[in-house]
């Protein structure tokens, strides 16, 4: 095995294996991934357009029993900065997002045990009578699991429920490396083993939706995880071809129990660039500008990336372990356009709908991102007493608030 050779197969459309993958993962020169990478997207995508899309990061709770050591944005049950969002909140969301132009909420919380699959029925059911064409691309595998725990349901059934709700896509949050070596030493595998996290994206794509996967990788997997991890998503896409795109950020370690040492942007190149080469079946790629910032992002665009994301007016959760980048609509933008390529606005499907929002009219900038609660804000949503809680704490006190 020569990186030569491995190189050559790949510019012929060849296939990789894991032994292959990590060869080349390991020994190529970055500059080479890169170019394979990118003649990998080119391939794919011929046109010089880069796409984008503008929805909202929306973190229902932050409430949390799993207990991820990677994780810095939740709170235990009673927690005093613990919250869960009012249905109006929501709606008020949305609305803003509709304003600048979005199509879309990213909804994903925490596992909260006070939150039957009710409150979420509700609310879907509540945000598609007031916002008829929004979509909800919601609820990660973890959280469907955790869903189907508390209502002693099958995955299928959550599934079916939810989407008979309102429910359009689901996120490919929460896989972070789908090896369970890995999961156990991050404390994530009793919210979901690798199994699990495939067996809730199969059943979603025999129920006709389309999701994300994502990777999460600069924790405690060696290599040959990584490539083990990228391996079982290919396998699943052969399988179903659910999959709309691949997202890869690294583990942001500031306040995490887990702690350690970020990735280099290098390495996210690099890891970018053998996703593209491995997910040979996937049409579209993201840039983790919100990891990496917005140089970096644009330089993901000659790594395999055809796609930046979203415009992301709300994030809770990265900037919890130290990142807080952020770009509007307009900086998104220019970051595609300064590397060489047309900005397009896109769907959930990655369907393009449109030139950007801001070379049609005036958009109020963004310079920061809004956050899911106001500091100190610990209002309780009226609705939720008509939810029955789970947990000691909560249940004693919903019963203050009915007697
Ligand atoms: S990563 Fe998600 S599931 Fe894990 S502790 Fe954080 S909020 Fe909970």
């Amino acid at each position: 095995m020569t990186v030569d050779a491995l190189a050559e197969k790949v510019r012929q459309g060849g296939r990789l294996d894991s032994a292959e993958a990590l060869f080349l993962y390991r020994e190529a020169p970055t500059h080479l991934l890169g170019q394979l990478a990118h003649a990998a997207r080119t391939r794919r995508h011929p046109d010089p357009i880069v796409t984008y899309i503008i929805d909202r990061n929306v973190n229902y709770t932050n409430i949390c029993v799993a207990r991820c050591n990677f994780c810095a944005f939740y709170r235990e049950v009673g927690a005093a900065d613990g919250y869960v969002l009012g249905f109006e909140e929501i709606f008020r969301k949305i609305q803003e997002t509709i304003e600048v132009g979005g199509n879309q909420l990213l909804l994903q919380g925490g596992h909260n045990p006070d939150l039957p699959i009710e409150w979420y029925e509700d609310l879907f059911r509540a945000v598609k009578a007031r916002f008829k064409d929004f979509k909800l691309h919601a609820l990660s595998p973890p959280e469907v699991i955790h869903i189907s725990r508390l209502a002693r349901l099958s995955v299928q059934e959550v599934i079916g429920r939810l989407v008979e709700a309102g429910l359009d896509s689901i996120p490919g949050g929460g896989a972070e490396i789908l090896v369970d070596r890995v999961r156990t030493l991050l404390h994530c595998h009793t919210k979901a083993t690798a199994d699990e996290w495939i067996g809730v994206m199969r059943h979603a794509h025999q129920a006709g939706l389309r999701t994300t996967a994502t990777m999460m990788y600069g924790t405690v997997e060696t290599d040959a995880e990584r490539v083990e991890h990228l391996m079982r998503l290919r396998a699943l896409q052969d399988e179903t071809g659910g999959f709309t795109a691949f997202i890869t950020w690294s583990f942001q370690p500031e306040r995490t129990e887990l702690g350690g040492v970020e990735a280099t942007g290098v390495e996210y190149l690099r890891t970018l660039a053998l996703s593209r080469l491995v997910l040979d079946n996937f049409d579209n790629l993201q840039a983790s500008w919100v990891t990496q910032g917005g140089k970096v992002g644009q330089l993901s665009l000659t790594f395999g990336a055809n796609d930046m994301g979203s415009v992301m007016i709300e994030e809770n959760v990265v900037r919890a372990a130290g990142a807080s980048y952020c770009m509007d609509e307009l900086e998104i933008v220019l970051n595609i356009e300064d590397a060489g390529y047309a900005a397009k606005r896109r769907n959930m499907h990655y369907e393009i709908v449109g030139n950007p929002i801001v070379r049609l009219r005036d958009v109020p900038r963004m310079r920061s991102l809004a956050t899911a609660r106001a500091a100190g804000d610990t209002s309780v949503p009226e609705e939720l007493v008509l939810y029955p809680a789970r947990s000691r704490q909560v249940k004693s006190r919903r019963a203050k608030v009915q007697s």
